[in-house]
């Protein structure tokens, strides 16, 4: 039998969940946002690109503002009101000092005590390759953590009025092939499933299946994956870095 999960801290008020795409967090984690939410606990997204690429039939200036209204709605449905976009380019973004800033920047202004991603492995397990955008984009989160709490780093945040944040407790990882903690989710998995479903016009240029069936399986998917190593209990999976 695989080693059970470990239950998620929950000694925190703050998070801050940065990833690449809008969809990123909608695929499994915000069936614990909506949780987290219910809880009264405060968490903010920041979205590295609108996803611009995200869409064959769609031009990169048209797919931005239709992804970025998309992504502020599913947000909405698990009560997520702060919702931010950098202006990094949809697919290539670059790992590197000018990423970091950014991330550290925002680290630095909402204070969080835990930060959320998503995979940021070369693989999501065996051989199903992960996109550079999440691989670059994880990397620069768990450095920039840490980049946030040191003023020598990039001095020029200090001069934005933007002072250290040394108070990021863990990271955590969402969609690792290799989790380690997980939390409960089954009173947030229907709104995980129309959070998933504002992504609407991305799903329907994705497949031919009913979008509401195909979140639907892909949310169970997930929690029922996490069950498995969580007592049975519906849940999503996190890889947890402490600081
Ligand atoms: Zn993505």
């Amino acid at each position: 039998m695989t080693a059970q999960l470990e239950t998620m801290p929950t000694d925190w008020q703050r998070a801050l969940a940065i990833v690449a795409h809008p969809d990123d967090l909608e695929y499994g984690t915000a069936a614990a946002i909506a949780g987290w939410t219910d809880e009264r606990r405060e968490i903010s997204y920041l979205l590295v690109t609108r996803g611009e690429a995200g869409i064959d039939t769609l031009d990169p200036a048209r797919a931005a503002k239709v992804r970025e209204r998309e992504q502020r709605a599913s947000a909405a449905v698990v009560g997520v009101t702060s919702v931010e976009f950098l202006d990094h380019q949809d697919g290539v973004i670059q790992y590197g000092p000018a990423l970091r800033r950014d991330l550290a920047a925002a680290i630095r202004r909402h204070r969080p005590e835990l930060v959320l991603t998503i995979n940021h492995h070369d693989t999501w397990g065996g051989t199903f390759w992960n996109t550079p955008d999440h691989r670059a984009v994880g990397r620069a989160v768990l450095d920039a953590a840490a980049d946030a709490g040191n003023r020598w780093i990039f001095p020029e945040l200090g001069d934005r009025g933007l002072s250290p944040w040394n108070g990021v407790r863990w990271v955590a990882v969402s969609g690792s092939p290799h989790p380690t903690h997980a939390v409960e989710v089954s009173g947030g998995i229907e709104r995980a499933v129309l959070s998933l479903l504002e992504h609407r016009t991305y799903i329907e240029a994705l497949t031919d299946e009913d979008p509401e069936s195909y979140c639907r399986a892909f949310i169970d998917q997930v929690t029922s994956t996490a069950a498995d190593r969580f007592g049975g209990r519906p849940a999503v999976s996190f890889e947890l870095f402490p600081r």
